[in-house]
């Protein structure tokens, strides 16, 4: 069979248009199989109701790498950042609220509602963080080092990392480590002394992950959430016009007019190995396509456990796919209203007001996270759970009829196997525990619904082809990150079978919408030539 292609990608999600991207820039003929009738993976947006463009998963972006922006021209295909001006806003039982950034003065007043010291303290902590951040940001982009490999380059780039790492400054190291390894709770009960700004920052801590505040690694899920940038301005969080698929349809557009060819509905049933190297891949219809090399955007078990033979894979590389812990913790719920929350702490009256521009939280202290967490642990959905709202039309009106808004509510925890029942038969009742939550802190929300769609863990793997629902492709534990991400040794996007790559968000640097993964996936691909 002649290979018509030198590269195939499986999964249209945002990395895969990423590699697909880059590596038809540079000349090859790219194919990209994507299994839904969309591109975009997790990164999308959907009309789910007639008029309601929605970001059915993914809906806030930061993340997205600038030099990807920029090498690609995403701005020519669509692309545009709406930034959020305040980017938090959190109601609380007693009445008050707290409105946080980017605005830094803004920001300090809010703080100093609460505690004085902590507004002082805040920009201090900011200031840590963008010095750890200083340091980690830039191995975003690079090829984690492998710790088994005593090549010369290798131990190079071990020694640089060293070297950086020394150059971040005596006074911050420790805190760098803790941040990487330990739990966000200990580190904000130091900093701070308000609950209720400790609660709003601890939302990011947890965002995703199955663990409480308290857990060891939440720490490193606080600082994954403020790596990014939203036109430049670092830790900022924005919306993209048009919804997340704009994100993805830019990047297709780009790998299109490189030459990449697209197909949707294509849906990979077998990664065709032969004597240890990836050959094509074969749909599940039946179809047969072949290049010299085969890449997954896919997560790790879909790609290894699913869609090839144990046989043509090592035990040991096996053993440590299987490792991977793909616990979720969220369900999606994607809401119409015909008039925006009227929220008790700060009114607004049916009008579109500073507290709809950015993330509205419902978590009144750090012990209400632990509370929530405690009953997910036991197998039941939370009772009180957190929950985060945005809504994108308060800053585009793309989204909706005039008039109307989308919701979109991303809370947990909820795990995706529950304790003597489903969720068939539980998402309804989930969701209407989180209206009446949200009803007692905005009056009038649940007559204000006009559709919704809720979507639990077994949901979005169904839907997403997610393993779990994770909504990371895996936990980003340090155990399950950088050289250990998918597993140690196979960091480098390569895999064990010659000619098969992985260049999803399974891969370093993870999840999140940031094409990162599939940027230095092309890298490596193109190294290989
Ligand atoms: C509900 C939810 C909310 C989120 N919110 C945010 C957010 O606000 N901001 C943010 O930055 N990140 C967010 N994330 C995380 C982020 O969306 C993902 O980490 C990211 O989109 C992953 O992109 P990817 O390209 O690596 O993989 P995916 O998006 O998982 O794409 C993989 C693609 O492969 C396809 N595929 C799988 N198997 C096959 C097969 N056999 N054949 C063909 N195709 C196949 C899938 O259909 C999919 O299109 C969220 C995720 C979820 C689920």
């Amino acid at each position: 069979m002649p290979n018509n292609y030198d590269a195939i990608i499986i999964g249209a999600g945002h990395n895969g248009l990423v590699t697909a991207a880059y590596l038809a820039k540079a000349g090859y003929r790219v194919l990209v199989l994507e299994r839904r009738e969309l591109v975009g993976g997790c990164c999308i947006t959907e009309e789910l109701w007639p008029g309601f463009k929605v970001s059915t998963a993914a809906y806030v972006n930061s993340l997205l790498r600038p030099e990807i922006i920029r090498d690609l021209e995403l701005k020519k295909y669509g692309f545009e950042m709406l930034p959020r001006s305040p980017s938090s806003f959190t109601p609380f039982p007693d009445g008050r609220y707290l409105m946080m950034g980017p605005d830094k003065e803004m920001t300090h007043k809010e703080i100093a509602k609460f505690s004085a010291n902590d507004a002082e303290a805040y920009p201090k902590y900011e200031d840590m963080l963008t010095r750890v951040a200083d340091f980690l940001e830039p191995m975003l982009v690079e090829t984690p080092p492998n710790p088994f490999s005593t090549s010369l380059g290798n131990l190079w780039q071990l020694a640089k990392t060293g070297w950086k790492f020394k150059g971040m400054g005596q006074d911050v190291a420790g805190e760098a480590v803790e941040i990487l390894t330990g739990a966000a709770r200990p580190i904000l009960d130091r900093w701070f002394e308000s609950d209720e700004l400790k609660a709003t920052i601890a939302t990011d801590a947890v965002i995703g992950a199955f663990a409480p505040p308290s857990h060891p690694g939440t720490a490193y899920v606080l600082f994954h959430h403020v790596m990014g940038e939203c036109n430049g301005v670092r830790g900022v969080w924005g919306y993209v016009r048009g919804g997340m698929g704009t994100v993805s349809n830019s990047i297709a557009s780009a790998a299109k007019s490189y030459g990449a060819e697209i197909r949707t509905n294509a849906d990979v049933g077998k990664i065709l190995v032969k004597d240890g190297y990836a050959y094509g891949v074969a749909l599940k219809d039946g179809t047969e396509f072949t290049a010299p090399r085969v890449i997954s955007g896919a997560d790790a078990h879909v790609t290894f456990v699913r869609l090839m033979d144990s046989k043509d894979l090592p035990t040991e590389f096996l053993a440590a796919i299987n490792r991977i812990d793909y616990s979720s913790a969220t369900v999606k719920i994607n809401v119409a209203v015909d008039r925006p929350p009227n929220w008790k702490a700060l009114p607004s009256d049916g009008k579109i007001g500073p507290q709809h521009h950015g993330t509205m939280h419902i978590c009144p202290s750090q012990d209400y996270i632990e509370r929530a967490y405690d009953d997910a642990k036991y197998g039941r959905w939370s009772q009180n759970p957190m929950i985060e709202c945005t809504m994108a039309t308060a800053l585009d009106n793309t989204l909706a009829p005039e008039g109307k808004h989308i919701v979109s509510m991303f809370v947990q925890y909820a795990p995706y196997h529950l304790k003597d029942t489903t969720w068939e038969v539980e998402k309804d009742k989930f969701a209407d525990r989180c209206f009446d939550i949200i009803e007692e802190y905005a009056p009038g929300f649940k007559s204000s619904v006009l559709h919704r769609l809720v979507i639990p863990p077994p949901d979005m793997e169904r839907l997403w082809g997610i393993t779990g629902g994770n909504i990371m492709q895996g936990t980003m534990s340090l155990s399950n990150m950088a050289s250990f991400r998918p597993a140690a040794g196979y960091a480098n996007y390569r895999t064990p079978v010659k000619g098969l790559y992985m260049c999803g968000a399974a891969t370093h640097p993870g999840g999140g919408v940031m094409g990162a993964c599939g940027l230095n996936a092309a890298r490596e691909i193109l190294r290989d030539g």
